[in-house]
C-alpha cells in the first residue's frame, strides 16, 4: 500500500528559522546533489510506533526539497505480525522465536514481492518485517538500486552460528543490502555490511510537537477527567512490556503516598503489535480504577492530544526496559519537561543523568526521581529547559534530514569502499559511545 494521507509540504522557510542557516544550506546543497534519485521508504505500519512517525514528517520534507520520495506498507495476515513481534523480542533478547514461524515470515515476504518499485532509485527497508523483500530483486535490479537496511530496535547479540536460524537468516538478508543505518554504536552487529549511526529525530513543526494555545491543552486534560489542580505524570507508549507500564504504575503509587499526583497513561495500539491487548489488560488491572491513574486508549492520529497532554504535565515518564532510541523522550524534552527514563538503549543519548532528566533502572529509583521532581518544580524548570536546547541541537528532523541525505549521497555517489565502514555525523553518539565501540572492534 503507498501512503497517499500525508500532510501538504511543509513550508521550508520555517524549518530553516529553527534550524539555522547554515545547516539548511547543507541540506538544499545535498539535495541539489542527488538531483533525480527517487527514494521510497518500506515498513511495516502506517500507524503507531517511532517509524511512523518519523516518516510522516521525513517524506514530505524530501518531497518539499525536490526528491521525490514515496512511503510504501507491507500488508500481510495477523500470523505475520505475531510472528514479527516475536522476532522483535528476540532481537531485544527475549526467547519465543521458533523456526517454525520462518515459513509465515516468507508467506508474507511474497504477498509483498512487488512492493519495491520499479523505478526507485534508493530503497530504505525499515526494521525486520520487510528486511526480505530484497530476495526478490533480480541481479540488475540488485545492481542498479541503492538498498538501506534502517534498523530501529535495540538490537542485542544475535546469534549467526547455527545454518538456517534466523539470526542467520537476518544476516545473510542484510549483507545484500548496500548499508545499514542503526540508531547507536552499541548495536552495530559484527557483519558484513557498511554501517552508519542515525539517531532518530522529530518533527518540531509537526501536530505532536508544535506549540498550542494554553486554552487547547486545558481542554484536553478537561476532556480526559484531569485535574488541572494535581501534579501531573505522564508516560505516552504502546501498551507493550518493554515500555514497562505496570512498572509506572508500581512506581507512580509509591510517590502517590508521599505528595498528591495523578497519573497518566497515554497509549494506542500500532497496526503491528498484536501483543498490545494483553498488556493494556494488565494495565487496567494493575490500576484497579484507581481515579488518580487515568488509562488512555487513543485512536492512532491523536497527535495533537498528546501533545497537549505532554505539554500539560510535571514529569514525564518512560521507564523501558528495553528501547532503540525513545521518541517519546525526545517529544518530552522538546516540551521543556524533565524525563524520567529507562537507563537502557538509546535513551543515555537523550538524558544525561541529573542534567536533563534522570536515568533509572528500577520501580523505586522512578519513584525516588518522580518525587524529587515534584517535591522541586524549580529544578524540574531548570532540566526541562536543558533538556529542549539538547533536541534543538541533536535530535530535530532537519539534522536527521541532513544525515540521510548524507548516507544517501554516499551510497548513490559510489564514496563506499571498505565493506567494514562505520560512518557516524553525530558528535553526541560519538563522545558518548566511543569507548563501548572502541572495546567491541
Ligand atoms: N505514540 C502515539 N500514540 C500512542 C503511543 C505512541 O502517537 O498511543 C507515538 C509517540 O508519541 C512517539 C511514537 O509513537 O512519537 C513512539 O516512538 P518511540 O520511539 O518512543 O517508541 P516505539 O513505539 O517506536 O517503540
Amino acid at each position: 500500500m503507498i501512503v497517499t494521507d500525508l500532510p501538504g509540504y511543509p513550508s521550508l522557510k520555517e524549518y530553516q528559522r529553527i534550524a539555522g542557516r547554515a545547516r539548511f544550506s547543507v541540506i538544499e546543497e545535498l539535495a541539489g546533489r542527488l538531483e533525480g534519485v527517487r527514494v521510497q521508504e518500506i515498513n511495516s505500519t502506517r500507524y503507531g510506533g517511532g517509524v511512523a512517525e518519523i516518516l510522516m514528517s521525513y517524506v514530505p520534507f524530501l518531497n518539499a526539497l525536490g526528491l521525490e520520495t514515496t512511503w510504501s506498507v507491507m500488508e500481510a495476515e495477523p500470523a505475520f505480525f505475531d510472528v514479527t513481534k516475536t522476532l522483535h523480542n528476540f532481537l531485544q533478547g527475549r526467547d519465543g522465536f521458533s523456526p517454525s514461524m520462518i515459513e509465515t515470515y516468507w508467506e508474507a515476504q511474497r504477498q509483498n514481492e512487488g512492493l519495491i518499485e520499479d523505478d526507485a532509485d534508493v530503497v530504505t527497508i525499515h526494521d525486520p518485517q520487510p528486511l526480505g523483500l530484497v530476495e526478490f530483486l533480480t541481479a540488475r535490479e540488485l545492481d542498479r538500486k541503492r538498498l538501506l537496511w534502517r534498523c530501529h530496535v535495540q538490537l542485542e547479540t544475535v546469534p549467526t552460528t547455527t545454518v538456517g536460524s534466523i539470526g542467520n537468516i537476518l544476516r545473510r538478508l542484510v549483507e545484500k543490502y548496500n548499508a545499514s543505518i542503526f540508531s547507536s554504536f552499541q548495536y552495530l552487529p559484527l557483519w558484513n555490511v557498511p554501517s552508519f549511526i542515525i539517531p532518530p529525530f522529530i518533527d518540531p513543526l509537526s501536530e505532536k510537537n508544535r506549540d498550542i494555545p494554553r486554552a487547547e491543552i486545558d481542554a484536553t486534560i478537561e476532556k480526559y477527567g484531569v485535574d488541572p489542580e494535581k501534579p501531573i505524570v505522564t508516560q505516552v507508549s504502546r501498551y507493550d512490556v518493554f515500555k514497562d507500564p505496570v512498572g509506572v504504575i508500581q512506581a507512580f503509587k509509591r510517590v502517590r503516598k508521599k505528595i498528591p499526583c495523578q497519573l497518566v497513561l497515554v497509549g494506542g495500539r500500532a497496526c503491528d503489535d498484536p501483543e498490545c491487548f494483553i498488556v493494556l489488560r494488565e494495565v487496567r488491572d494493575t490500576a484497579e480504577d484507581d481515579p488518580d491513574i487515568h488509562v488512555l486508549d487513543l485512536p492512532p492520529d491523536s497527535h495533537r492530544e498528546i501533545n497537549a497532554l505532554q505539554r500539560a504535565s510535571d514529569v514525564i515518564v518512560q521507564k523501558s526496559i528495553k528501547e532503540g532510541f525513545g521518541l517519546t523522550v525526545t517529544e518530552g524534552l522538546w516540551k521543556g519537561k524533565p524525563v524520567v527514563a529507562g537507563h537502557v538503549g538509546g535513551i543515555p543519548l537523550q538524558i544525561r543523568d541529573g542534567w536533563n532528566g534522570y536515568l533509572v533502572s528500577t520501580v523505586q529509583e522512578t519513584a525516588d526521581r518522580i518525587l524529587h521532581l515534584l517535591r522541586h518544580p524549580e529544578k524540574a524548570e531548570e532540566m526541562g529547559a536543558r533538556g529542549k536546547e539538547f533536541v534543538r541541537e541533536y535530535y530535530l528532523l532537519s539534522r536527521g534530514v541532513q544525515d540521510h541525505l548524507t548516507v544517501i549521497d554516499q551510497v548513490t555517489n559510489g564514496r563506499i569502499t571498505a565493506r567494514d565502514s562505520v560512518i557516524c555525523y553525530h558528535p553526541q553518539v560519538v563522545t558518548t559511545r566511543m569507548a563501548g565501540c572502541a572495546a567491541r572492534y
